[in-house]
């Protein structure tokens, strides 16, 4: 029986996927997030969007988070976030790579992350595994085995080794999430019992 070191890992995407515009004055080009929403009320409907930006002109473009709506619809609190330029709200909907997709044809992603680790509870001196609990502030693009070789410092033909020989296994929905980009409320347990190296990744993993 294993003793498990218990971590959570906050995860946190770094940069906004860029969607592929076609840019009316340079071609068709990656256009950034401007944080800017821009909401337009016409009589009881409105409309919003996130506003983008190309990134060599400034040219605009509008991602739609409202259409037609009734002012009725719509929670006073959301509208307020919209009008305010909300920072969180604009955050949720520049990383919506779904809804983003559905719109534009080609979107670039980018992997980066920033990961906040937490010791849940003691845990055994002696502990002899891992138990990861991964939570996720917006959707990313990076896979699994990417992240858990990039913050333990393992290779990712370990992991396959590991995942193998049943000493690494994923609690997600489906097969193959170590091939699959990391979603919120994956736990992760990994028995190091027989890795000579156990400490250094203990250690990697909290740090
Ligand atoms: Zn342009």
């Amino acid at each position: 029986m294993s003793s498990y070191l218990r971590i959570r890992w906050a995860i946190t995407p770094k940069i906004a996927p860029r969607p592929f515009i076609n840019c009316n004055r340079c071609g068709t080009k990656p256009y950034q997030c401007s944080g800017k929403f821009r909401v337009n009320a016409n009589g009881k409907r409105i409309d919003a969007w996130l506003v983008y930006r190309c990134i060599d002109c400034d040219n605009s473009w509008n991602f739609g988070i409202l259409e037609r709506c009734n002012r009725r619809d719509i929670e006073p609190a959301l509208l307020q976030a919209l009008e305010s330029n909300d920072a969180a709200l604009a955050r949720q909907h520049a990383f919506d790579v779904v809804a983003l997709r559905g719109q534009v044809g080609r979107i670039e992603e980018f992997p980066d992350v920033a990961v906040h680790k937490q010791r849940l509870g003691d845990g055994p001196k002696a502990a002899t595994a891992l138990e990861l609990r991964l939570t996720l502030e917006t959707m990313t693009s990076l896979r699994l085995d990417r992240l858990l070789a990039g913050e333990l410092d393992i290779s990712r033909s370990r992991l396959q080794a590991l995942e193998e020989r049943r000493l690494l296994t994923v609690d997600s929905d489906g097969a193959k999430a170590l091939r699959k980009p990391v979603r919120t409320g994956t736990v992760v347990r990994i028995d190091l019992s027989s890795e000579p190296d156990r400490q250094a990744i203990m250690t990697a993993a909290g740090r």
